[in-house]
């Protein structure tokens, strides 16, 4: 399997070096040159297995041979054993054809541990091999950062420099990246917003001579094992709900289209998904993309739903690059008019999206009343990004089941849910004294040369 950039001037690389190199040195994405497809009965053969198992026939076919089969049978294993459900990703009912994806069960209380601790797990088989040591890099708008400090403190051969927007993650997220006691990890509260965050990252991997001296790698939304380690989810929970023999739709709240990507992934693997439906808050790039052609960014707005504060949604570009035919100068052209506010998409582009999404946006005032009502309908407490996909996918719900991702735990989001039904929602007993912790951080300016310089002296020492 090779994995080429949505740009088209970068190296073809094999899943270990997509892995590591992250974000493509055109500045463009690593997708696979060709998307291998399961056939119906694969599919079909799929339905009641464990979720570790489904990775592994999900996921098989994109490593080449970077790890052997009982070696990565071993890595999932431990990737998903701390979780604190045994089906990893359970479905629970809303309504008569609504279904929630409840994806927060990992050790984070986001659906980013799954591809987290998967990746920590794939980095350290991989660097054990040969005794290299790497930097990490990423940005975060809170659910990243405690996943990935979370999937790589202790880990030998990785430094891990978390920059997350200070003073705009909940205290739950901001804790969870500031407790963890590990020399190899380390939390920079950055002044600016998460764009700004996302954009001092892809700088210090454009500066090639501060990526190959400290060797850096991405596991942001960007990296292509992420990606794939989601596209699981779709496979699990539609099968549970009879695909291949009947399909499914599925809504999933969205900032940098990393999960939803996942799902177009799955579909184009062969899952009979009928929509993927995009839900944004009211930073909405991609529900005014979807419904007018004008990719154009407004500035973030902080919501309750702060994991989704996102202008410039990074993995959007793996879409288009398939919407305008893989054609890497062309997505090189969109993004290059994106430095200066925007573009248009083309009609023949859109019309190729519109055929896989749909679109909705939610508002601050319907995620507060979506957490009320499908409390009081259900008992069901959503977070307020999952709320915003609830609200999104009312309006879609029709004779095709609809599967709506929860993206996170309640007890992540407290003030938002206390609001909504009066009720603060509790950190699961194994988070319990996440408040006691003591907590560790560095205030760091935005400036790209006193980030770099701080990076060097850290890992130096
Ligand atoms: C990261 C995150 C999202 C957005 O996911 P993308 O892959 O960036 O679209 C939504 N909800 C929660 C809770 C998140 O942590």
């Amino acid at each position: 399997m090779k994995y080429i950039s949505t740009r088209g001037a970068a190296p073809i690389l094999g899943f270990g070096e997509a892995m590591m190199t992250g974000l493509a040195r055109d500045g463009g994405l690593y997708v696979p040159e060709t998307i291998p497809t399961m056939s119906y009965d694969e599919i079909a053969a799929l339905a009641g297995l464990s979720y570790e198992e489904i990775a592994f026939r999900v996921m098989r076919p994109y490593l080449g041979d970077t790890f052997g089969d009982d070696e990565f049978r071993g890595l999932l294993t431990a990737a998903y054993k701390p979780f604190g459900h045994l089906a990893r990703a359970p479905l629970v009912q809303l309504g008569p054809n609504h279904f929630l994806l409840e994806l927060f069960h990992g050790p984070t209380l986001a659906f980013k541990d799954f591809a987290m601790q998967l990746i920590g797990q794939m980095m350290q088989a991989a660097l054990a091999k040969t005794g290299e040591r790497i930097t990490i890099v990423g940005a975060t708008s809170g659910d990243t950062g405690s996943a990935a400090m979370e999937a790589f403190r202790g880990l030998a051969n990785v430094d891990l420099f978390i920059l997350y927007p200070h003073g705009r993650v909940s205290d739950v997220q901001r804790r969870q990246m500031t407790t963890a006691t590990e020399a190899n990890v380390h939390a920079f509260a950055m002044d600016g917003d998460f764009d700004d965050c996302q954009a001092r990252v892809k700088d210090m991997f454009n500066d090639f001579a501060f990526r190959d001296g400290v060797r850096l790698a991405g596991v942001n939304s960007i990296n292509w094992a992420r990606v794939l380690a989601q596209v699981v989810y779709y496979f699990s929970s539609a099968v549970s709900l009879g695909a291949p023999h009947r399909a499914v739709s599925f809504t999933v709240p969205t900032g940098n289209f990393g999960d939803i990507f996942a799902g177009y992934i799955a579909r184009k693997m062969g899952l009979p998904i009928e929509k993927l439906v995009i839900a944004t808050n009211h930073n909405d790039i991609l529900h005014r993309a979807i419904t007018s052609g004008d990719y154009q960014t407004h500035g973030v707005t902080p919501s309750m739903s702060p994991s989704m504060d996102i202008q410039v949604s990074s993995n959007f570009e793996r879409a288009l690059f398939d919407a305008y035919g893989r054609d890497g100068k062309a997505v090189a052209q969109l993004m290059d008019e994106l430095k200066s506010g925007g573009f248009h998409i083309s009609q023949g582009a859109l019309e190729s999206l519109r055929a896989t999404f749909a679109s909705g946006r939610c508002s601050e005032e319907e995620t507060t009343a979506t957490i009320n009502r499908e409390y009081v309908r259900t008992g069901e407490v959503l977070c307020p990004h999952s709320a915003v996909g609830v609200k999104v996918a009312n309006d879609y719900l029709g004779s095709t089941p609809m599967i709506t991702l929860a993206t996170a735990h309640p007890a992540k989001f407290p003030d938002a849910v206390l609001d909504a039904i009066g009720q603060r929602p509790e950190l699961p007993a194994r988070l319990a004294d996440l408040f006691d912790r003591r907590e560790r951080l560095t205030r760091v300016p935005n400036d790209l040369g006193r980030l770099q310089s701080l990076i060097r002296e850290r890992i130096a020492s």
